[in-house]
Parts: structure tokens; C-alpha cells; sequence
């Protein structure tokens, strides 16, 4: 499997990078987990691939405006091993310890993942739980999209073209916040055949992210709605797993049939409310 001819550029600055997007038929290059195997299945054949590994401005994690940002180009690795977002939402590094193997939890990147959008990736799930706003930059400068508008359908998000995601960025959580990541591994891969995240502040708000079971990662909203505000009781917490999926179409494929993954979406809903209550 070899891929298409193309060059490659490395970018210093997210504006080189912006600049290198709109001359040429490129593509970013962050962690190449998903992307190389695309281009050697010939699935995308860019002309150029623009290396942002390496930016600085892209890298790391802080506070900031009551926000924690985390910079896209941030490895799976250096999220699970930074004190402060593990003093926040100590979930977010466990629930990035189930992503793959070590090589790509080394290489692979939260801004590659949410671009890429694949619908049994982790990171979706936790962005949606944690009311992020993935914060993106294009040639008309920076904007703002909250998770839930972000992914729009299958391998698909809100980008215009030429913009990249520069930071995710979460509301600081109230004290006593807790929260979970609760998935069914593909055994092979480690991809989520289905991937719960839930967060409960201590005014007992509750938010539900879903992946792995349609085409898109999505928040579980009738479950939310159930919860929010109520004691995570055995009869709320059955009354929330039996309205969550009522109206969910799951996907289906060699691994695991629509049935079946709506069956694993209610076991793993349950384990996680569980968890948080
Ligand atoms: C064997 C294997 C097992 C895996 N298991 C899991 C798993 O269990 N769970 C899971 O969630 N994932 C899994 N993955 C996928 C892995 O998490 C990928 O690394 C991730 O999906 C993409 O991140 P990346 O940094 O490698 O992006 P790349 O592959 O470099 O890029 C992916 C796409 O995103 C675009 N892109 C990258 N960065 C940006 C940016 N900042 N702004 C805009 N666009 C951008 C690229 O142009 C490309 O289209 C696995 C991958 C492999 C190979």
C-alpha cells in the first residue's frame, strides 16, 4: 500500500499553516494516524501534506478565562499525563488511556481526532459530555463551535475549508464535579463499538455523550433531561437508559449489528451513570 505522490511542507505558525491550506490542494498532517492509512488506501490523494505537529501555539494545556485549553496538536500522551487537567476532570485522562496502543496514543492528536471525526472515535464523546467549545482558525480569522454543532454526520464536522482547529477549550468544572468514560473496546483496534461519557456537577446538572452508535457522536439528550436536577436512582437511572436510544437508528457492520450496539449503548449508559452517581 503505497500512497499518492505529494509534497510535504512543515508549518512554524497556524497562519503558515492557514497560508499553505488555501494555495495548494493540501491536507494537515497532526498525529498521521488516520490520515497516512487514508492515503495509502488511496481514499484521499492531497498534493501537499502541511506537518503542524510541531507548532508550538498548537501544543499544550492551560487555564484561561475560567476555560482549560487545550491546544490541538496536544498528543494523547501529554493529555494523560498533565497534573493540572487530571486535578480537573481526572476522567479525560483515563478515558484517552483506552484510545489504541501506546504508539498512538504517542503520535495521535485531540485536534486530529475531533477533525477527523470518526464515529467510533473517544475523544467526541468527551468533547460533548464536557461542553467544550472547539475553537478553530481559517482565513477569516477565529471562531468558536460548541461540540454539539461540531460533528455533522459521518466523518464530518462543521469546518469550512482551510480552517483548523487550534484548541478545545472546557469550562473550568465546578468543585465536585464528577465524570466518566465508559466504552466496549473493538478488541482489535480499541475503537469504541460504543463509548459513554457523563458528567454531573454538583447542581446536578448531567451531560451525556455518545459514540461509537451512529454515525456521529451525539449528546443523549432525553437521558439528560431525565436526570438533570434528580437523585441518579436505580428508577431514574432506568427510566434514563430506557429513553436514551428509543429514537436512535444504530449503525450496523461486521462487528456488531444495529441490535446489538443499541443493546452495548444501554449496558454502557447504565455503567456510567453508575459510576457518577
Ligand atoms: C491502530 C489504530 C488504533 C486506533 N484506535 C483508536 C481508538 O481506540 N480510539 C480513537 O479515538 N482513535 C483511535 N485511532 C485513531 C487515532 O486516535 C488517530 O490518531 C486520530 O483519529 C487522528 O489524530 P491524528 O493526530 O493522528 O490526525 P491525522 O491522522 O494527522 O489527521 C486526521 C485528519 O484530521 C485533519 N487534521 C488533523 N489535525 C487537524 C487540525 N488541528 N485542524 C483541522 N484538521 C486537522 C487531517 O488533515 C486529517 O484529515 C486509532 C488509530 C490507529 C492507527
Amino acid at each position: 500500500m503505497i500512497p499518492a505522490e505529494f509534497e510535504y511542507s512543515k508549518a512554524n505558525t497556524v497562519d503558515e499553516a492557514i497560508l499553505a491550506l488555501s494555495l495548494s490542494e493540501a491536507k494537515l498532517l497532526a498525529g498521521g494516524h488516520s490520515l497516512i492509512p487514508a492515503l495509502k488506501f488511496r481514499m484521499s490523494r492531497p498534493s501537499m501534506l502541511v506537518d503542524i505537529s510541531r507548532i508550538q501555539e498548537l501544543k499544550g494545556i492551560h487555564e484561561e478565562d475560567g476555560e482549560i485549553v487545550i491546544g490541538a496538536a496536544t498528543t494523547y500522551a501529554e493529555i494523560m499525563a498533565d497534573d493540572y487537567l487530571r486535578s480537573q476532570l481526572p476522567f479525560l485522562a483515563a478515558g484517552t488511556s483506552t484510545i489504541g496502543d501506546m504508539q498512538v496514543r504517542n503520535y495521535g492528536t485531540i485536534g486530529g481526532s475531533l477533525a477527523h471525526a470518526d464515529p467510533a472515535a473517544d475523544w467526541p464523546a468527551m468533547v460533548l459530555a464536557t461542553d467544550a467549545a472547539i475553537e478553530v482558525k481559517g482565513p477569516e480569522g477565529k471562531r468558536r463551535i460548541n461540540a454539539t454543532d461540531f460533528f455533522t454526520g459521518f466523518f464530518t464536522t462543521a469546518l469550512d475549508e482551510n480552517e483548523i482547529i487550534t484548541a478545545i477549550r472546557i469550562p473550568v468544572p465546578p468543585e465536585g464535579t464528577v465524570g466518566t468514560y465508559q466504552k466496549f473496546a473493538q478488541p482489535a483496534s480499541r475503537y469504541a463499538m460504543v463509548g459513554v461519557a457523563a458528567v454531573k456537577t454538583p447542581g446536578g446538572k448531567v451531560r451525556i455523550g455518545i459514540t461509537g452508535l451512529t454515525e456521529k457522536a451525539f449528546r443523549a439528550s432525553a437521558a439528560e433531561e431525565i436526570l438533570s436536577g434528580k437523585a441518579l436512582d436505580d428508577n431514574n437511572i432506568d427510566a434514563a437508559v430506557e429513553a436514551a436510544f428509543r429514537d436512535t437508528e444504530p449503525m450496523s457492520d461486521r462487528f456488531a449489528s444495529a441490535v446489538y450496539r443499541k443493546h452495548l449503548a444501554k449496558v454502557y449508559l447504565r455503567k456510567a451513570l453508575l459510576e457518577i452517581a
